[in-house]
């Protein structure tokens, strides 16, 4: 098997060093210090590309491949850990809209995400669960062609930046099933971002809702699963 770099893995890790060593660092201690959301590190990681970097260019992805997305996540993590998570926790929630969401959800949110004009969150922690998914509490409960969504979720990161949340709730049937939820309409409550020890700046927070409206769920059909939309809610266009 061969272990080496292609051509374009290596560029991809040497901007990335680059990137790490000259805007990262001199930022690195700042943020640590505050935990502030570094919205100018996540400016400069879209604009090279990172922040959708495995991702096909048709849903405004960099179009290179997982390996170097590894690499650039472990050329910002060596300066500092919140220019990996930025990148990696990003990936949470457009991986699962990647891989399960509908054509029409895909096209709809992957763009501003693989360009890094907004972060989405990727809410399935909850303060009685982490671990283990069966515990989770937050319900989806059928309202007409819509859902009524509520619970309470912590550690959701990139909150600050995001526009666009990817939620865990149990439906109608009691599976655990993801939703898309706009994090900015009324119901949605986030709270300040915890003061961790490590990985600060990642905005990390507690969110809670009761939200009501048409939420539309992703997809599983490529694994078998219900494939179920409700109608467009107006919030998110056609
Ligand atoms: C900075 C930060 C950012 C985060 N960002 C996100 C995010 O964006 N979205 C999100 O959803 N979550 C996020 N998380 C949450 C993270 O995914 C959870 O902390 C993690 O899933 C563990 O859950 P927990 O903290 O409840 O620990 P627990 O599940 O309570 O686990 C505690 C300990 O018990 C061990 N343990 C648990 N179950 C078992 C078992 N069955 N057998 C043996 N050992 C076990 C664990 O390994 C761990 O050491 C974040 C956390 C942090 C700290």
């Amino acid at each position: 098997m061969d272990f080496a770099l292609n051509e374009q893995q290596r560029m991809i890790q040497s901007l990335a060093r680059d990137f790490a060593e000259k805007t990262l660092r001199p930022r690195a201690r700042e943020i640590d210090r505050t935990s502030e959301w570094p919205a100018d590190i996540v400016e400069g990681l879209a604009k090279l590309g990172f922040l959708g970097l495995p991702y096909p260019q048709e849903y405004g992805g960099a179009g290179a491949d997982y390996l170097s997305y590894v690499l650039a996540v472990e050329e910002m993590s060596r300066v500092a850990m919140v220019g990996g998570a930025l990148i990696a926790i990003g990936a949470l929630s457009e991986e699962a809209l990647f891989t399960f969401g509908t054509e029409e959800q895909k096209r709809q949110h992957l763009p501003p995400l693989l360009r890094g004009e907004h972060m989405g969150i990727f809410a399935f922690t909850e303060p009685g669960t982490g671990s283990d998914p069966r515990a989770i509490t937050s319900v989806a409960k059928p309202d007409g062609d819509s859902y009524l969504i509520s619970g309470e979720k912590t550690f959701a990161s990139l909150a600050p930046g995001a526009k666009v949340a990817v939620i865990f709730a149990k439906d109608e049937t009691e599976q655990v099933t993801a939703f898309i939820v706009d994090p900015l309409a009324p119901g949605f409550t986030i709270g300040k971002h915890w003061e961790t020890m490590g990985l600060r700046g990642s905005g990390t927070s507690p969110s809670s809702w009761p939200m009501s409206g048409c939420r539309r769920r992703i997809s599983w059909a490529r694994r078998g699963g219900a494939s179920t939309s409700c109608s467009t809610p107006s919030m998110w266009g056609s």
